[in-house]
């Protein structure tokens, strides 16, 4: 069976481990070419866009392949739709991960935002000290509050980050330790937090971080995704596509 795996994240890396033992699997890990030094498992793999759903489809069918496992990020929502129809149009399944959202506790201060606008809208107001940890996008729109501070990590540099008048970067990749992501958010001073509610373990250390110091954390929603067969867990996924593969 050939298995086609939309990456990008640490989860299809650890799937495509867990794929990569079983002889009866051939798998071809896909990654957008995003960062300039990805982490990549010893598979073979791609790097760039299929171009939309023609370039996807003519893919799965050049290559034979058998199935689609999207792993990719939360908010890769375009990604997904484009899987969705091409594995419609070549009439092969397609499987999800989805991982959980990040679950709020009692007494966290948490505001949610449908967008990177209104989310940054919502900055107007006296000076704070921000981390954003959110990824690269959006940072025009943070330098029109220039009264902030902010801390951006990023694992590249993001355009337009000599907007922010008052900025400090920090390039990294998670995962992050929460004893580490503690100690950077007490040493900044940060009273709020901006994250994408991507869930996983990779990047809730700041979420913990934040509920132990009392943090405001600004959320961003993840975009709904067109509906597919997903799986919570990935050795669940990984046990049901080995099965179709028998079948
Ligand atoms: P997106 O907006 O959903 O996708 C935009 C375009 O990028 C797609 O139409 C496709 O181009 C190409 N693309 C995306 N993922 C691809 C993959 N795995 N393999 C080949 N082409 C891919 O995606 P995005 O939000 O820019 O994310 C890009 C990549 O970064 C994804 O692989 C995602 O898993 C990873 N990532 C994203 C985030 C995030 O916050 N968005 C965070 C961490 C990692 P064509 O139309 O030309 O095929």
């Amino acid at each position: 069976m050939r298995v086609l795996v939309l990456g990008g994240t640490g989860d299809a890396n650890q799937l495509v481990a867990m794929l990569a033992q079983e002889r009866a699997c051939e798998v071809i890990l896909s990654l957008a070419g995003r960062t300039s030094q990805p982490r990549l498992p010893q598979v073979p793999h791609r790097i760039g866009g299929f171009g939309g759903v023609d370039g996807l489809t003519s893919y799965i069918q050049c290559n034979n392949i058998d199935l689609v496992a999207d792993v990719t990020h939360p908010f890769a929502a375009i990604m997904s739709g484009h899987a969705a129809e091409a594995c419609a149009r070549a009439r092969i399944d397609l499987v999800r991960f989805e991982r959980p959202e990040f679950a709020s506790a009692a007494g966290d201060k948490w505001r949610n935002f449908a967008s990177i606008e209104a989310l940054a809208a919502a900055l107007a107001g006296p000076p704070r000290r921000i981390f954003l940890s959110h990824g690269r996008e959006g940072m025009a729109l943070f330098a029109r509050h220039p009264q902030h501070y902010y801390l951006v990590r990023s694992i590249e540099v993001p355009p337009d980050i000599d907007k922010l008048e008052q900025a400090r970067l920090v390039l990294a990749r998670g995962p992050f330790d929460l004893a580490d992501e503690i100690a950077l958010m007490r040493e900044e001073r940060i009273d709020t937090l901006v994250s994408k509610n991507s869930g996983g373990a990779a990047t809730m250390a700041k979420i913990e971080a934040a509920r132990q110091l009392g943090i405001e954390v600004l959320l961003l929603a993840r975009p709904v995704k067109v509906a597919a067969r997903s799986f919570a867990a990935l050795d669940a996924m990984a046990a049901w596509i080995l099965a179709h593969g028998r079948t």
